[in-house]
């Protein structure tokens, strides 16, 4: 599997908007591995599988950036609703209907937990006479699945994974989802849990640990986050998952400006033996 990080950014991306704190100021500075955008992956299985997950308001320079733009995406996969990883749905996908992008005429397989759906794709245009469907699947040629059985082609395994991102809102009637994704391929294993919180559902712990993890990728959105199942990890929350999960190689992403610089950032993670993504990062599981 051939992964690439096309933002590592937590939701106000580095440098954030007009801020002026010294994580940003340096951003500025040096620019390179400092910038972030919104956090999304793209990931290649050995058969030529093309997934991504999450669009990110920039999702489509991003694309362009890192070569990917002339790939036909086969699958793609949203983890929850928040702006930062759905923001660039409609402008990815009106430009993918426009261009022909499905030419076989077989729709997108798209998977998005029923949350998403209805504030992502139904909210947005809701009331506009001429945007307002109710359902945008066959405008956009899209398959929406409920179940990620036809989401595993060839030799490519997709489980959904369930995060405390956004557990329990006692104003929201309905389950709100935040999904990680587990990847797994010819004996080979991938993790990505982003937005995915210093603490797992026990069902999740238990997939995890059912199987040899060549690879966790896992947000740390803050330095330090106190209070417990606050929907993000810190520092502390990454070394606990690392020593509960063991991953064969670990790397961090989702990373707030609320955190260290990337400099300091990965020479702190190094000394755990953890990575830190950046921008453009390219690996291999
Ligand atoms: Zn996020
Ligand atoms: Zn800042
Ligand atoms: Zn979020």
């Amino acid at each position: 599997m051939k992964l690439t990080f096309m933002g590592t950014g937590a939701s106000e991306g580095i440098p954030a908007f007009r801020c002026l704190c010294p994580v940003c100021s340096e951003a500025r500075e040096k620019g390179g591995r400092h910038i972030r955008q919104n956090a999304s992956l793209h990931l290649q299985s050995e058969r030529g599988i093309n997934v991504l997950i999450d669009m990110p308001p920039q999702i489509k320079m991003m694309l362009e950036k890192y070569s990917l733009s002339d790939t036909a995406l086969d699958i793609i996969l949203f983890t929850h609703y928040h702006i930062d990883h759905t923001g660039g749905i409609f402008h990815l996908l009106e430009s993918m209907a426009n261009n022909g992008h499905v030419p076989t005429g077989k729709p997108l397989k798209v998977y998005m937990p029923d949350d998403c759906y209805r504030t992502a794709m139904e909210g947005m245009y809701a009331g506009q006479p001429d945007m307002g469907r109710s359902d945008y699947r066959e405008f956009y040629s899209l398959e929406v699945l409920r179940s990620l059985e036809k989401l595993s082609p060839g030799t490519l395994k997709v489980l959904a994974l369930d995060t405390n991102h956004l557990a329990g809102h006692p104003a929201v009637p309905y389950k709100r989802e935040c999904h990680g994704y587990l990847f797994t391929e010819k004996g080979r294993s991938a993790a990505y849990m982003v937005d995915s919180s210093a603490e797992l559902p026990p069902a999740t712990v238990e997939a995890l640990l059912n199987q040899k993890l060549d690879c966790l990728i896992y947000e740390c959105t803050f330095d330090r986050y106190p209070g417990k199942g606050r929907g993000h990890s810190d520092h502390e929350g990454v070394l606990g998952i690392r020593d509960l999960l063991r991953p064969e190689r670990m790397i961090i992403t989702h990373i707030s400006h609320r955190n260290f610089s990337h400099d300091r950032l990965s020479s702190f993670m190094e000394k755990h033996g953890i990575e830190t993504a950046w921008d453009g990062m390219k690996i291999e599981v």
